[in-house]
């Protein structure tokens, strides 16, 4: 009998673990400041609130890096309750609004850059204030593509030979530029603007990505396609009620015809 049910359990294991959709809800910000002067920008209290309910509901923010692991079953075990956070565009409001609450809090941040800004355009950070942050061990810079195009444009606009140069430069020069200037392998890219199509799936992986993310509002899945996984644009006027819903799975077991849209 003993042998028997020993048998069963280790085949009922066997089936879970063919079966299970692994899951981890991933979190998509930009900007930060103490008022809100548009829908991008999250208020630092807000932010901050949203941090102490992740703490009080015992939540664990992981990094992106060990996230991608699990998904692709390289990591065997997360905390049940895992939360990424990403911060897209390198806004310096990351520098200094963002980072004082990710030092108290100590957690682990993804910033998805497009080099083309750094040290360069006056919203942007510079790269010093990447490397400053990165120094932390709590902020790890990876790839937005190299200007933040709108690929959507670029293809009706360029020659199929033109495009195709564009697109290479979008996405294997931005990981290169990013590697030479921060000084390690950069193996994530965050969709512009959540725009994506089959062949751009191709060349990011192509490109030498590992995984790339749009903002499609559901939880990133090992059932999913690795260069198109989820994220949850959060915005100024999500409640903290519709903040647990992102991360709790509530808004990613919505049908998808009551599901938010968020216009970029
Ligand atoms: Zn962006």
């Amino acid at each position: 009998m003993f042998r028997f049910v020993l048998v069963w359990m280790v085949f009922i294991s066997g089936l879970w673990g063919v079966t299970i959709d692994k899951k981890v809800p991933i979190l998509c910000y930009h900007r930060f400041g103490t008022e809100v002067v548009d829908s991008m920008t999250i208020k630092t209290s807000a932010f901050s609130e949203q941090m102490e309910w992740l703490k009080t509901n015992g939540y664990t923010v992981i990094p992106l890096d060990t996230a991608a692991a699990y998904l692709e079953g390289k990591v065997k075990a997360i905390p049940a309750k895992s939360v990424v956070i990403t911060v897209d565009d390198g806004h310096k409001s990351v520098y200094t609004d963002l980072a004082p609450i990710v030092r108290k809090y100590k957690i682990p941040v993804t910033l998805f850059i497009y080099p083309s800004a750094i040290s360069n355009a006056k919203y942007a950070m510079t790269w010093d204030q990447l490397h400053e942050l990165e120094s932390t061990k709590l902020f790890h810079v990876e790839s937005h593509t190299y200007w933040h195009p709108n690929f959507k444009h670029e293809k009706k606009n360029l020659s199929p030979e033109e495009y195709a140069k564009f697109v290479d430069k979008q996405l294997g020069g931005a990981k290169k530029k990013l590697e030479e200037k921060m000084g390690h392998p950069i193996k994530y890219l965050a969709w512009v603007f959540g725009i994506y199509d089959d062949a751009l799936l191709v060349d990011a992986k192509k490109a030498g990505y590992e995984m790339a993310f749009t903002i499609d509002r559901r939880h990133a899945a090992s059932s999913a396609n690795i260069m198109a996984e989820g994220r949850y644009m959060v915005i100024s006027k999500h409640t903290i009620k519709d903040f647990e819903h992102m991360v709790d799975g509530s808004e990613d077991r919505m049908p998808k015809d009551k599901k938010e849209v968020i216009a970029y």
